[in-house]
């Protein structure tokens, strides 16, 4: 057994059973073994995409610039990625962006939100041309310069608690320990739980994510009030429903989710509609959530790959297969959505 794996039964048995969100917590984040502490999990695992290719960050950046451009061009602005990963996105945007407008990259401070040893020191390498911070937390970065942030694939790794209905009511989905295996169980009682339940049957899976509310709520508020700009991209759903989302992926595969703590990534689809609740909660304007294909497609994937097919015309066969994992509807195109945040009453987020 891991030490992460037996880390977890030993909590079990002193204290019971942890939720779902708990053991998402201590899998992904245990300061010693948590999956994206201990590991870069990238191309192993599984593939982002920004991985799949320059072209999404390249549009991503000229996103910003637009958006930046219709606010006036403010001479200094944070620039906030949630979970960068290994800096690709990032590195992508900001080469992009000089590129069309110079004066956009000096203005931008960015700012990284990381939690991994490893993956901060990656992220150093990738962006070192431009200076980043980093911080663990949003209310760090407390000045008022105008605020810009971007999350892609960052709120699925977020705890997630599930609620399953039974005969009674809703009870809480827990993870108990059975001798060395975890194994799934529920909370003996029923609670109360304040999402609508009218349409739910017996079995039915609610998932409630607090932490991604939250964080939307902070990011909503920082927006409206500094004359900012958000982009949240991620596999998720637009409507609020049942379902069981929880799940592990390893080296680019379906796992077991209780089987290996620390050693798969552990994910639940992004429910939209409660962040854009969460974000609803201060003035911020929404936009979307628009299917990632649609989004892509407006800023113009079509003209991007045809002009780096004709600078690199032997790589043509390599940026259609791109360009189809980035929009396809079996691929990324329909599963992802893009959801745009921006003050009231400015001009409306490109893309969207
Ligand atoms: N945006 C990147 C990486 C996505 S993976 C890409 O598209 O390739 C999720 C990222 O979020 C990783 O960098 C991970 O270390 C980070 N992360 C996960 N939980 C976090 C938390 N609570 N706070 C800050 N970063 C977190």
């Amino acid at each position: 057994m891991s030490a992460l794996k037996e880390k977890i039964v030993r909590l079990i048995r002193a204290q019971g059973p942890i939720t779902v969100a708990q053991y998402m917590q201590i899998a992904l984040g245990d300061p010693f073994h948590g999956y994206y502490i201990a590991r870069d999990p990238f191309g192993r695992d599984f593939v982002t995409a920004p991985e799949v290719s320059q072209i999404f960050g390249e549009l991503v950046g000229l996103f910003f610039v637009q958006a930046w451009e219709d606010r006036g061009q403010p001479k200094s602005f944070h620039f906030v990625e949630l979970g960068p990963g290994r800096g690709t996105l990032m590195a992508d945007m900001m080469r992009a962006a000089a590129k069309v407008r110079p004066e956009f990259a000096r203005a931008a401070k960015i700012v990284l939100i990381e939690t991994s040893p490893m993956l901060r020191s990656i992220q150093k390498q990738a962006l070192e041309a431009y200076a980043p911070a980093w911080a663990l937390r949003l209310e760090e970065i407390a000045d008022d310069r105008p605020f810009y942030v971007v999350a892609n694939e960052f709120f699925d790794a977020l705890p997630v608690r599930q609620f399953v209905r039974g005969e009674k009511g809703w009870h809480e989905r827990m993870i108990g320990a059975d001798g060395d295996a975890l194994a799934f169980t529920l909370t003996p009682d029923t609670q109360p739980v304040s999402f609508p339940t009218q349409d739910a049957g017996l079995g039915a899976v609610r998932e409630i994510n607090r932490n991604a509310e939250a964080m939307t709520e902070e990011i909503g508020a920082k927006i409206a009030g500094r004359n900012g700009i958000g982009l949240i991209i991620d596999y998720g759903y637009g409507e609020a429903g049942f379902g069981d989302t929880f799940q592990a992926v390893k080296e680019n595969a379906y796992a077991d989710p209780l089987k290996e703590p620390g050693d798969a990534d552990l994910t639940a689809h992004v429910d939209f509609s409660a962040l854009k609740a969460a974000a609803g909660l201060s003035a911020v304007r929404v936009s979307g959530p628009i299917t990632q294909r649609e989004f892509l497609h407006r800023l113009g994937i079509a003209i991007r790959a045809d002009r780096l097919k004709s600078s690199v015309p032997d790589k043509s066969a390599e940026i259609d297969a791109a360009v189809e994992r980035l929009t396809g509807e079996t691929q990324m195109g329909k599963l992802f959505k893009a959801m745009g945040l921006s003050a009231p009453d400015t001009t409306p987020l490109p893309g969207f």
